[in-house]
């Protein structure tokens, strides 16, 4: 498909945000829209991270769409070629690549208030939108670590979201970079291959067994053939994880049998006296994300592992050195480096490409407080803009696709009523928005987030949370179930909308 130069509607990103938007535009019988995706397939997260090990540590029951629900997953947690099939697969069956413009990066985007319109900038051309609508993810920029020396390294170095697949590590020195939630689902698999594998920790994560197993052929015949027993199955485990809410947000005391399982998962993994010590995290349960592996603990224990918690200082042509002094300094030869650090969270790449009514950018609108919107999803200043996984709307306990599904519905509710009333433009006011995130503030000061004792990607240079929503996933949906255009300004449309003047 050809970007048109005029939509009412431009999604940014294909992943599960994206996809979902389009899919229900389509069923609300829109049809001017387009979707805009820098790489050349749909599936964000899930085609961009192909690790060894990558797989979802939500159950895929609940880690699809609850109106394309999947009774062919293989395993509680699907591997990440499954996810993406699954994605692909979504997307051809309703059509969503018919309205995709691949290979096509949002550059700018500025919103012109005399035509009440977004100008965007792309890398396939300009298009004119009524409404802006980013599905561009919260994990999807790499974060590099800013080490010195990094430029020299003769070896191969690639971030785990861009796995560079070329590279046999079968016998060589491997090093890994973090130990964050990709990280430890790459360490067993390096562990098998590579001669020897150094694995770098700052901070060590708490880590719980993964009751991962195969669905039986019978299992699968169940679901596939009784929708009633697949959605039963589903709610189960949507409120067998809610059950997290209360310790995460409101007693973190209630972690205790959680991080008491995470303990009993390194003694069972861990023989070493000291290797248990490096591996125990000092603060509570939930304070960083929870992590579930069975494997990790023992892959570290293995023999051609050492888990290396000396600072890094430097990396050298050849080694990786660390420590602070001549004394404690060492060198570490190394053939391939992997970099596990994580995301751009909190500053995300698409808030420098937004600019909204006063000719600020989001980036810019955001700097001196951190991150914040209405509802996650809309922002004051920014009209018509609509932001899925907005700030404050992650979780720690469960499906990142329950909240876009929440968003989507809210989206749907003010295009409805925009298209009812004859609104061009909603803007949330500066009052309903303040409101909306003094009560996300409050509430997250008793959180394991901010109480737990640690420092985590979830904080900002503030050291405010504005990554992750502080209640239940059912109150955020219950809190977008209605668009509530009173707290919004609106412009009434002119009566003869004039394209070609616009454009
Ligand atoms: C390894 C890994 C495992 C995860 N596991 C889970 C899990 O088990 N459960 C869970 O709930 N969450 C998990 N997450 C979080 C995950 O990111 C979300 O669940 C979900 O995939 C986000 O979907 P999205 O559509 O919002 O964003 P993404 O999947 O990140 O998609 C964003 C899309 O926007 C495109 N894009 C970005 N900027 C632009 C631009 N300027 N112009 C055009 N296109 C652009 C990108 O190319 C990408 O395709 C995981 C994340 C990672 C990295």
């Amino acid at each position: 498909m050809r970007l048109p130069q005029q939509v009412e509607h431009l999604i940014v990103g294909s992943g599960f945000a994206g996809l979902c938007v389009a899919i229900k535009l389509t069923e609300d019988g829109e049809t001017d829209f387009v979707v805009i995706e820098k790489a050349d397939d749909v599936g964000g997260t899930w085609r961009d991270n192909t690790y060894p090990g990558a797989c979802c540590d939500v159950p895929s029951q609940l880690y699809s769409f609850s109106f394309a629900r999947n009774p062919e997953w293989s395993s509680s947690y699907s591997p990440q070629p499954e996810i993406q099939a699954y994605l692909q697969t979504i997307a051809d069956e309703y059509a969503v690549r018919d309205k995709t413009v691949f290979g096509t990066e949002l550059e700018r985007a500025t919103w012109d208030d005399e035509n009440q319109v977004w100008r965007c900038r792309t890398t396939s051309g300009d298009v004119v939108a009524r409404t802006l609508i980013t599905g561009t993810g919260g994990l999807s920029e790499p974060r590099l670590p800013d080490i010195e020396g990094v430029e020299t390294f003769t070896g191969r170095l690639f971030h785990s979201a861009r796995w560079d697949h070329t590279v046999d590590l079968a016998g060589k020195r491997v090093a890994v970079i973090g130990t964050g939630a990709s990280a430890i689902q790459i360490v067993p698999e390096v562990q098998r291959v590579a001669a020897h594998l150094d694995v770098y920790q700052r901070t060590p994560p708490w880590v719980i067994p993964r009751n991962d197993r195969r669905y039986s052929r019978l299992e699968r015949l169940g679901l596939r053939r009784v929708p009633a027993l697949a959605r039963l199955y589903r709610a189960g485990i949507y409120w067998a994880h809610e059950g997290y809410v209360p310790a995460f947000t409101w007693q973190p005391r209630l972690g205790a049998p959680a991080q008491k399982a995470a303990s009993i998962n390194i003694h069972k993994g861990i023989k070493d006296p000291d290797l248990r010590a490096k591996v125990t995290p000092t603060f509570q349960l939930g304070c960083k994300r929870v992590l579930r592996s069975n494997t990790y603990y023992p892959a570290l224990a293995a023999e051609n592992v050492d888990l290396v918690t000396d600072p890094i200082t430097r990396i050298t042509a050849t080694a990786v050195v660390t420590g602070d002094g001549a004394e404690r300094s060492a060198e570490h030869p190394v053939d391939v480096i992997v970099v596990a650090t994580g995301f751009w969270t909190t500053e995300l790449p698409i808030a420098e490409r937004v600019i909204g009514r006063g000719g600020r950018t989001l980036a810019e609108e955001w700097s001196a407080g951190g991150m914040s919107a209405y509802k996650g999803t809309t922002v004051h200043g920014f009209p018509n803009l609509f932001m899925m996984t907005g700030p404050n709307t992650g979780q720690g306990h469960t499906s990142v696709v329950f909240t876009i599904e929440s968003q989507v519905a809210y989206l749907r509710g003010a295009l409805r009523t925009m298209r009812e009333r004859g609104y061009a433009a909603v803007e949330p006011r500066a009052q309903a928005q303040r409101r909306w995130n003094s009560d996300v503030q409050r509430r997250m000061r008793h959180t394991v987030w901010n109480t737990g004792g640690c420092s985590s990607w979830y904080l900002d240079m503030h050291g405010r949370n504005t990554v992750l929503w502080p209640k239940s996933t059912f109150t955020f949906r219950r809190r977008l179930a209605r668009f509530d255009v009173d707290a919004y300004d609106v412009q009434v449309a002119q009566p003869t909308p004039d394209r070609e003047a616009v454009a």
